[in-house]
């Protein structure tokens, strides 16, 4: 296999496992909210997207003859390096949910502007599909929340001046 292929397969893994990621933090963070519908609800519909991406990602490693079983430790190696969420911890958890949100999606738009590179410098079109698959989600979502962060941050001042439940 070619150094490129070798990288192309690597850079896979590490999506997926940033995908497993992803697919966990929305769990936490939509099990969490109860004052923040919309947020709620776009957490939700990217959960649903998050998991069809990591499903793409499963069938490119195997067609090309990635051995899936590494998967889990990949896993564990991004999950370690990117859970920048000690945010349930803190009084303003929904503002700090709502960054590390924005945070990661822009993680994995770079990842994806990656491997589109990588599939456009092997003339690699079914890698390319998926990516470019993949990518405009994670823009809407990067982009909702960027719309987002200055409202959910208004509501949760407003709704501690009012004294009631503001934390998520
Ligand atoms: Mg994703
Ligand atoms: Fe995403």
């Amino acid at each position: 296999m070619s150094e490129t292929k070798t990288h192309i397969l690597e850079w896979l893994r590490d999506a997926h496992a940033m995908e497993q990621q992803a697919e966990k933090t929305l769990i936490a963070t939509n099990e969490r909210l109860q004052h923040y519908p919309d947020f709620k609800a776009r957490v939700e519909l990217h959960l649903e997207e998050t998991r069809g991406q990591a499903r793409l990602l499963e069938q490119a490693i195997a067609a090309r003859g990635g051995d899936t079983s590494t998967l889990k430790d990949f896993a564990g190696r991004m999950a370690a390096r990117f859970q920048g969420v000690g945010a349930m911890m803190a009084e303003d958890e929904v503002v700090k949910l709502a960054i590390a949100a924005y945070h990661f999606e822009h993680l994995e738009i770079a990842s994806y502007q990656c491997l589109i590179a990588a599939a456009k410098a092997t003339g690699d079109a079914d890698l390319a599909e998926i990516c470019h698959a993949i990518l405009p989600q994670e823009q809407a979502m990067a982009d909702w929340m960027s719309t987002q962060i200055p409202l959910i941050t208004r509501d949760y001042l407003v709704r501690e001046q009012e004294g009631v439940e503001s934390k998520r």
